[in-house]
């Protein structure tokens, strides 16, 4: 039983409440109940500001990589901090961190993507693969090469662009998008192919759909395709096999660029660095990341690019100058912060642990299929989802109203396990130091809780 809020919570909750508005907010719940406020944290757990404890199943929003707690990362922070806590990497002034983290990067990303642009979000880090795409092209004599195509039910960020270029259902939600140049095609949601499709027939059918979208927009128009390796947010789409590799094949033979949105799966969630090419044998053009490139401890983004591109974009032309940067491009605490992170990725081996403990993860979240309410359970290292549904059988979804993973997120709350509500999904996505004592643990909440909320609604 978690101990009640103090006056100190209640101020603190009332304060947030009036003035600080939150990424998604859904107002009527936020009016009647205010926020958690998470005041603490140690390893795989966070503590709210009453000093309740709770296993992290969502490591923060997918970042907090290494675990909390770490004192090497707040020491490097108030080191640089204190040495030098800005510059600016505009034109010609560069800093120390920023240069050795460009290298390091260039280090670890496959083949040859040895460059970088430096942004503060994942979404910043979309919006600069999609200029860059287009500063490319244009600078190689293509500039009609505009178009992108993306993926329904992709999340690639929160900036008007990044937004665009997600796949959500947009339908009166009261923004406006980028809709000349942006396009969705299906997602690999292999739970909801088509009835009596095999998952093989699905895969011929999506790459289609991709090959009939180049053929319909023409290849001399198109930029480049763009997709999350594993498709996150939107679910947790580990897609078919074959699927990245065909899309990524007919990119390269028809002149298109191939971003791969890593800003989740990088850094070790899958048990690489890099997943597109060390997980799926692809070799992406650009590649974004963010969120584990610092475990979140600060914001730092980076868009990696290959040679390739860079003789282009860099080729002599004495008006030639590639407009775009940010004033925290290549900031000397973020960057600091980002090479002691994939220190201790390295020296602690994470991504093995990941390798070792992922197919143990799946084992123990398959077990729940059987549960009430599962439809679908699905993922692979330290990212899955849990998918509900009224019925098994026709996988039909229980009304909006009901609010399925909130009811369930919350009761995982209450028993001090946090899990991610989103739509009639739960996502789980921890820090990789998360032990297979603490998996056990989350998996045996989970489990009471989907329970407990099944009975709830029976009655
Ligand atoms: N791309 C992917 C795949 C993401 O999951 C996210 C955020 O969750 C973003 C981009 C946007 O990142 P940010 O919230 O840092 O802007």
């Amino acid at each position: 039983m978690n101990k009640p809020s103090n006056r100190q919570t209640e101020s603190l909750r009332d304060k947030d409440k009036n003035h600080n508005l939150h990424p998604w907010q859904h107002f009527d719940s936020m009016k009647e109940n205010g926020a958690l406020v998470i005041a603490n944290s140690e390893g795989a757990y966070i503590y709210d500001n009453d000093g309740n404890k709770y296993l992290d199943g969502l490591g923060g929003m997918w970042c907090v990589n290494v675990g909390y707690g770490r004192d090497e990362l707040a020491d490097v922070m108030a080191e640089q901090a204190r040495k030098l806590p800005y510059a600016s990497t505009f034109g010609d002034t560069t800093n120390p961190p920023a240069a050795e983290l460009a290298a390091k990067l260039a280090l670890l990303a496959p083949g040859s993507i040895n460059h970088v642009i430096f942004s503060g979000s994942g979404s910043a880090a979309n919006d600069s693969a999609i200029r860059l795409a287009h500063y490319y092209q244009a600078r190689r004599g293509k500039p009609e090469k505009k178009h992108i195509i993306s993926r329904k039910q992709a999340y690639h960020g929160s900036t008007y662009l990044g937004a665009s270029l997600s796949g959500h259902d947009k339908a009166g939600d009261n923004f406006q998008y980028v809709s000349d140049i942006i396009h969705h095609i299906s997602a690999p949601d292999v739970y909801r192919r088509p009835d009596g499709m095999s998952v093989e027939a699905f895969c011929n059918h999506l790459v289609d759909e991709f090959k009939a979208k180049v053929a319909e927009l023409g290849a001399d128009n198109i930029a480049a395709f763009l997709g999350e390796p594993i498709l996150g947010s939107g679910g947790v789409m580990v897609p078919p096999e074959g699927y990245l590799q065909r899309i990524h094949q007919h990119c390269q033979e028809h002149d298109i660029l191939f971003i791969a949105d890593e800003v989740v799966t990088a850094f070790g969630r899958l048990g690489h660095m890099f997943a597109s090419k060390d997980f799926f044998g692809i070799q992406p053009d650009i590649i974004l990341s963010a969120k584990g490139i610092t475990s979140g401890y600060i914001p730092l983004a980076a868009t990696l690019f290959t040679d390739e591109i860079f003789d282009v974009i860099s080729a002599p032309d004495s008006d030639a100058c590639f407009a775009h940067g940010f004033t925290y491009s290549g900031h000397p605490v973020a960057c600091a912060v980002a090479l002691k992170n994939i220190e201790i990725l390295e020296r602690e081996n994470l991504c093995g642990h990941v390798k070792e403990m992922g197919p143990y993860f799946v084992e123990r979240l398959q077990g729940l299929k059987d549960l009430p309410l599962v439809g679908d359970v699905r993922g692979t290292g330290y990212m899955h989802c849990i998918e509900y549904v009224a019925d098994k059988e026709t996988k039909e979804l229980l009304p909006d109203e009901i609010g399925i993973s909130k009811l369930i997120s919350d009761a995982c709350e209450k028993r001090g396990v946090m899990v991610r509500p989103v739509w009639h999904l739960n996502i789980l996505s921890p820090p990789l130091v998360m032990s297979r004592e603490q998996i056990d643990h989350l998996v045996e909440v989970l489990k009471e809780s989907v329970l407990a909320v099944a009975a709830d609604l029976k009655k």
